[in-house]
């Protein structure tokens, strides 16, 4: 299974990928986790990250990669992954297919968790995430029992440096102008779904789960022999796979066309003919007389 979550920050793709490891036993793989590891570890790479990540920006491409390539290279990683927060703009999604593409392991889905700026705005700048666990609060909507300690490890929790207002408004613009177009790259490949991501966190999980296995399902497969065909298939079917699994289509094209042409026939001469015709038993005897007179 190879997935890629997409999402605005804060959109909650984070929490989802996290639930789904625990589901389907695959690693989700975050490139700010990997950068923020990086920061943490006063590396050269974490150093020079850094400065973009406050500011609200993207790290440079080459440094992000180069990231991706290695961390997908580990043994884990072969029996799938959840990209989160990568790819981020165009250039890094072409990377990504032609690296999967090396591998013979085309990307699968690009899940969507939609969300509106308003309840994004509060989620970021409310959110606090365990330095122990890793478990992510929020002081607006799930705040923790204790002020500042984690229910689950008592571990204390952070707020990001890059979760102030400033930094989140232009992360948000960031989104808007290099990762949004990424929903018209993965929906021209067939490959885009969309979970709107508000509500309980476990319908939300509930409702990408459902998405995730209804689009493996006629992948199952394919799956077997490799992810060749599927990387053949989604281009050919790009935009009317953006709706409904591959599969399906053909089959209602056929019927339809059979079916709705005798329909709309019946339906239509009966709905004009029978107010002319009511008068017709009249005329039939009316008719019936003059022609046999006649
Ligand atoms: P995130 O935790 O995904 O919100 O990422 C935090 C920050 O890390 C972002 O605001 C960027 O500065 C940087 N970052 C994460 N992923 C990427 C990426 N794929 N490309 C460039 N920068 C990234």
């Amino acid at each position: 299974m190879r997935i890629i979550l997409l999402g605005a920050p804060g959109s909650g793709k984070g929490t989802q990928a996290k639930l789904l490891v625990e589901k389907y036993r695959i690693p989700q793989v975050s490139t700010g986790d990997l950068l923020r590891e990086q920061v943490a570890a006063g590396t050269d790479l974490g150093r020079k990250a850094k400065a973009a990540m406050d500011a609200g920006q993207l790290v440079t491409d080459d440094v992000v990669l180069g990231m991706i390539q290695s961390r997908l290279a580990k043994p884990d990683a072969k029996a799938g992954f959840i990209l989160d927060g990568f790819p981020r703009n165009i250039p890094q999604a072409q990377a990504l297919d032609a690296m999967l593409a090396r591998l013979g392991q085309p990307l699968q889905l690009a899940l969507l968790v939609d969300v509106d700026t308003e309840v994004l705005l509060k989620r970021l700048t409310g959110r606090r995430t365990c330095g122990s666990c890793g478990a992510i609060y929020n002081i607006y909507f799930t705040p923790p029992k204790t002020q500042g300690k984690c229910d689950k490890c008592g571990g204390s929790l952070q707020h990001r440096s890059d979760d102030n207002e400033a930094t989140v408004g232009k992360r948000l613009k960031v989104y808007t102008e290099q990762t949004a177009p990424l929903i018209s790259y993965y929906k021209a490949q067939g490959k885009l779904r969309t979970a709107r991501g508000v509500g309980k966190v476990n319908d939300i999980f509930k409702t990408i789960s459902d998405i995730i296995e209804a689009q493996m399902r006629p992948l199952a497969g394919i799956d077997l022999g490799g992810g060749k065909p599927s990387a053949k298939a989604a281009p050919a079917k790009a935009k009317p796979a953006a709706k409904k699994p591959e599969v399906k289509k053909p089959v209602p094209v056929k019927k339809a066309l059979k079916k709705p042409a005798p329909k709309k026939a019946a339906k239509k001469a009966p709905a004009k003919k029978p107010a002319k015709k009511k008068p017709a038993p009249k005329k039939k005897k009316a008719a019936a007389k003059p022609k046999k007179k006649k």
